[in-house]
């Protein structure tokens, strides 16, 4: 049994810290919000009185925060808790950060005489839940295998990307493609329905030949084709626009700073932008057909 400090016990963070706990952990977890806090209880979670406390005792560290100010600001500087917590500690960061940011967090953690690893997720609220998270991990050989075990313990696909920052690039440019082939896929099925095609056709001459793809296959934003897809309840999230839009800009961010040249995935981040801002931040990302068909992209 390890002594886990959980910090950012929210949407994710709540049953990931769960399943730790069911495996027999002693999780000690922290959050700003009182709801946050009443879930992670009721999960088996001890609430500690602070994130410092939380981490005085701790082997491992996992922080579960929203973006790369957070966690940043959460963990370095003079009260951050890399100085509060035994020397060695494992800090796992699974937040989506920019590279950037979690570049900065391996290089301060190390230089505090931590162990750190990037190890960011897909797989949404549901995975949280069924332990069935992809972890995207970058960090040192060792600092990895020191996390696997504990990343098994809340997810189903562990991969190791390579050094530090390594799995938040990962991320972002898994998530740069599926912001941009869900607008491939939604402007299809409105091209479709102007040329008479049903939904059911498209989808069963595209799901089997070379326009085959996750937005389609799987997440298919018609209803009907995919009866588990968020098209079949209203564009209830899933993965609401808010969130594809935050992991469309990190990927724009980083290709501005390394010079790599994404025209698509500048337009998808100018579409889900304008998406999320006519009211839709908590459609699923999924709903862009319909805003698509109603020629709001032009
Ligand atoms: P969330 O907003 O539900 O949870 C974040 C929690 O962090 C909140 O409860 C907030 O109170 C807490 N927090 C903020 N600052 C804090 C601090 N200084 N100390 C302690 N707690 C603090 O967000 P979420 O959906 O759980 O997402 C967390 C991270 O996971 C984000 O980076 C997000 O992009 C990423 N992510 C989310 C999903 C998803 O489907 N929700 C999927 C993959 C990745």
């Amino acid at each position: 049994m390890a002594h886990i400090a959980f910090i950012g016990l929210g949407n994710m963070g709540g049953p990931m810290a769960g399943n730790l706990v069911k495996a027999g952990h002693q999780v000690s977890g922290f959050d700003l919000s009182p709801a946050a806090i009443e879930a992670a209880q009721a999960r088996g979670v001890s609430i500690a009185e602070s994130a410092a406390a939380a981490v005085g005792q701790a082997d491992v560290v996992v922080t579960m925060l929203p973006s790369g100010r957070h966690v940043l600001g959460a963990l370095t500087g003079e009260n951050g808790l890399l100085s509060k917590a035994p020397a060695g500690t494992l800090f796992i960061d699974s937040s989506t950060i920019d590279v950037a940011s979690a570049r900065a967090f391996h290089e301060a953690a190390q230089k505090a005489g931590h162990k750190s690893v990037d190890a960011p997720v897909s797989g949404g609220v549901g995975g949280a839940e069924a332990a069935t998270l992809t972890f995207m991990a970058g960090g040192a050989d060792a600092d990895f295998a020191g996390a696997r075990p504990y990343l098994e313990l809340m997810g189903k696909k562990i991969v190791h990307c390579g050094g530090a920052g390594a799995g938040q690039a990962a991320k972002i440019c898994n998530n740069m493609i599926l912001g941009i082939s869900m607008i491939a896929v939604s402007e299809a099925f409105v091209l479709g329905e102007k040329l008479g095609l049903s939904h059911q056709a498209l989808f069963d001459v595209a799901s089997t030949s070379s326009g085959q793809c996750w937005s389609l296959n799987t997440y298919c934003p018609v209803p009907g084709p995919v009866p588990t897809s968020p098209a079949n309840r209203d564009y209830v999230p899933g993965f609401a626009a808010a969130l594809m839009l935050k992991d469309l800009r990190l990927s724009q961010d980083a290709a501005g700073e390394a010079g790599a040249a994404t025209p698509l995935g500048a337009a998808a981040t100018e579409l889900y932008t304008r998406f999320a801002e006519s009211g839709h931040e908590g459609t699923d990302f999924s709903g862009i057909v319909r805003w698509l068909r109603e020629n709001k992209g032009e």
